[in-house]
């Protein structure tokens, strides 16, 4: 008989191609043994699966042998012939083996017929994952060329067969989900971290990691199995609590909110989320568990997808693997949400944010590193949040009880009724210091000088705020968020809107709009730039904008536009030089132009500033005070690229001092040269609402702060208990110090610096 190696060869690729969408190994493995035993002419055909932590060989599936050994033979790598090709790495073909040493008999499957044997290692790299085994009656049946093809096929079965394993450990760990979180232990019961958001916060951990569905309700051992009917009912459920979400997010985030829910329902209706939950069901799977694989499958596709656009719908999986367990197993009468839960995540998006906010999350522990944008984001929706490392993330066990003080940075693991008390206090000491209730209108020193207090404005849910804090404008509009938490750029048209009600509900409040600041750590995931080896260095803010000008334009003409008869300003982000700024300038007057033209009212009085977060505008700050309506100090980037030092790194957070004497330095020339030319200046970085500062730079000359409005009562009793000329000199020795030591040293000798308690 001929034997037909090439078609075999090319049999098993379209097998394996084929196999990628069915996932099921043990059928494919079976039809592998079949296909090549056909092809081969051979008696047997068998596949073993080397488990690497047991380090045995067990038969998967066979061909020719009694099918009862599946799963039962078992070879160390010191038995048998098979044993020896794999840890010798090489295929061993034996004519006669029957006298061959190596050879192991196994009783009851029939292998004492067969002579001829040829086993080939299944290989990735070095690493083994398992052996394909051809048995022949006839000795000596075996030739090079089978050798040959033997290996050709080994070789594309050992990919197949790793992303298999690969897919079934994940289902496993899914199941392993549905059981009670083994408890760790924790070394300590106090992890200390840094805030990205203040606030406190109290509730069970929940961890948020893309390698593993989120589905944490547990059956009921005792319960009847769930049918199909049940499952279709949850669906109906998470259909009309997704609606509901999507309403509610639309009308308190309308700048941003615009359908963030849309991609849970379009999974939903996908006939391979629900349908095949189903059918899983329908075929005898726990329901619970058949949605926890459709989960993870999902999870581990869209987790490894190139586009991030489909990278970051994980989430979206996995709150629907939640949200249908707890609606089949009816665990909350009406709805399932995020209430007494502290996410932990590696990694969340600001969209993410958005979604879980409306879904009632406690508070945020993230362990890569926070954004700024998210750590704005959660300000602006008052949910605290605070980095920590990875180790110190995956010591929190699932279900964990946990406080979060945010404003220190420090998260209690297990609190006993001390940690609480203290805790109550701090709540309350909190919501003291963020108490608007005593604000006054206008703000004064102690010593009577006039200082302005204005709001930090990150999504239009903030407007309320500044309004009861009594914010005397908006310092800084962060434009951006409208565009983040979208699929594209929204239209001028879009943008309008958005701009007309942030105006209208200022009421004739200054409104400082900041043009669009992306890039750096802040990317758009529909923007397809390419990848930049040091994003903080690149195609960030004004560089954007100047690099695409349509959407520079469409932005501004929205600004000028939402301005008409409005008090606007619109300043540029990240400007480097006065050139930088000319650019930007003209490209507003062009728009100028083009709105006379189109007769469409716009406010021509607008004043044009800069950012001031440059070394090098730094230095050239008596030209830009020249050119430009006003300066804004941006200290948050004024910091890091002065001190080289990545605002988002915990391993250099230590070195993110504002009270460095090259920043104490910088500002003050800032502030010099702005009075100098008599233009308006004022600082919108988070350093505007830090205490210990506050007398350097009410002493340096700054009287406008702009700051999130929940500090702006800490802010204006602070103003109001400083004399000028206390500040004046504090400014003037600190100015003095040319170490970072000698200026700690002189802010805890005035009592500015308090020890942080804990
Ligand atoms: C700053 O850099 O200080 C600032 C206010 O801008 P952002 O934090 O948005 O970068
Ligand atoms: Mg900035």
């Amino acid at each position: 008989m001929k034997k037909r190696n090439v078609d075999l060869v090319c049999d098993i690729a379209e097998l394996i191609s084929l196999a990628e969408g069915g996932r099921d190994r043990k059928e494919l493995l079976q039809k592998v043994v079949t296909s090549v035993a056909m092809h081969m002419h051979a008696d047997v055909c068998s596949i073993y699966i080397y488990d690497e932590d047991e380090k045995v060989l067990t038969l998967r599936a066979t061909q020719g042998l009694d099918n009862s050994a599946i799963g039962q033979v078992k070879l160390r790598l010191d038995e048998g012939i098979t044993g020896r090709a794999v840890r010798e790495l090489r295929p061993i073909c034996v004519g006669k083996a029957s006298d061959n040493a190596a050879y192991k008999f196994f009783p009851g499957i029939h292998e004492e017929d067969y002579e001829a044997f040829l086993a080939v290692p299944i290989l990735r790299g070095l690493r083994r994952i398992g052996a394909l085994v051809v048995q022949a009656r006839e000795a000596n049946y075996f030739t090079p060329n089978d050798v040959k093809a033997l290996r050709a096929i080994a070789a594309q079965l050992a990919t197949m067969i790793e992303n298999v394993q690969l897919l079934s450990d994940a289902r496993a760990e899914a199941v392993r989900l549905t059981q009670p979180a083994p408890k760790k232990v924790t070394a300590d019961s106090l992890i200390r971290g840094r805030s990205a958001s203040t606030g406190t916060a109290r509730g069970k951990a929940f961890t948020l990691d893309s390698a593993k569905a989120a589905v944490c309700a547990l059956p009921d051992p005792d319960a009847a199995p769930y049918t199909v009917d049940d499952f279709s009912m949850a669906v109906e459920k998470t259909v009309d609590q997704i609606v509901q979400l999507q309403r509610q997010t639309s009308e308190a985030l309308a700048d941003v909110a615009v359908l963030i829910f849309s991609a849970h329902l379009l999974i939903l209706e996908d006939d391979q989320f629900a349908g095949r939950i189903s059918r899983l069901i329908s075929e005898g799977t726990d329901a619970v568990k058949a949605i926890a694989i459709v989960v993870n499958d999902y999870v581990e596709v869209f987790s490894k997808s190139k586009m991030p656009l489909i990278r970051e719908k994980v989430l979206d999986v996995k709150d629907l693997g939640n949200r249908l367990t707890r609606n089949l197993l009816n665990e909350t009468a009406d709805e399932y949400d995020y209430r007494g839960q502290i996410i932990i995540s590696h990694e969340l998006l600001p969209s993410d944010i958005l979604k879980l906010s409306a879904e009632n999350v406690e508070g945020f522990i993230v362990s890569s590193g926070v954004t700024s944008h998210n750590a704005i984001i959660s300000r602006s929706l008052g949910i605290p949040m605070i980095a920590i490392s990875r180790e110190q993330a995956d010591s929190i066990a699932d279900g964990e009880e946990m406080l979060m003080d945010a404003a220190q940075g420090i998260i209690y693991l297990r609190p006993g009724a001390e940690v609480y008390r203290k805790y109550q206090e701090l709540d309350n000491a909190w919501k003291m210091m963020h108490n608007a209730s005593d604000m006054k209108e206008e703000t004064f020193t102690k010593c009577g000088e006039r200082v302005h207090i204005y709001a930090n404005i990150n999504l239009l849910s903030d407007v309320h705020l500044a309004r009861e804090f009594k914010a005397e404008g908006v310092g800084l509009y962060r434009s951006e968020f409208p565009f983040i938490v979208r699929n594209d750029f929204p239209t001028e048209e879009e943008q309008y809107i958005i701009y007309k009600k942030l105006v209208d509900q200022m009421d004739g409040r200054m409104v400082t709009f900041r043009t669009l600041d992306i890039g750096g750590d802040k990317m758009l995931s529909y923007y397809s730039s390419v990848s930049e080896a040091n994003p903080f260095l690149g195609m960030r803010a004004i560089r954007f904008s100047l690099q695409n000008k349509d959407i520079f334009t469409q932005q501004l003409r929205a600004f000028l536009r939402a301005g008409a008869d409005a008090n606007t300003r619109i300043m540029f982000p990240l400007v480097a030089s006065v050139d930088d700024f000319i650019a930007a300038r003209d490209i507003v007057y062009e728009c100028m132009r083009s709105l006379d033209k189109e007769g469409i009212a716009y406010n021509p009085d607008t004043q044009l500033g800069v950012m001031m977060e440059l070394p090098s505008a730094v230095e050239v700050v008596d030209e830009l005070a020249m050119e430009a309506d006003f300066l804004s100090i941006g200290s948050n980037d004024l910091i890091q690229y002065m001190l080289a030092v990545d605002r988002t790194n915990e391993m250099v957070s230590k070195l993110y001092l504002a009270h460095h004497p090259a920043i104490l330095r910088a500002m003050n020339r800032i502030v010099s040269a702005a009075l100098t030319q008599n233009k308006d200046v004022s600082i919108c970085g988070d350093l505007s609402a830090d205490p210990r500062m506050l007398p350097f730079l009410l002493g340096i000359g700054l009287k406008k702060f702009s700051v999130d409005s929940v500090n702006a009562p800490n802010v204006q009793r602070l103003v109001s208990a400083t004399n000028l000329c206390d500040a004046e000199e504090i400014a003037n020795c600190m100015l003095d110090l040319g170490r970072i030591s000698e200026v700690e040293a002189f802010l805890v000798d005035r009592n500015m610096a308090p020890e942080i308690e804990v």
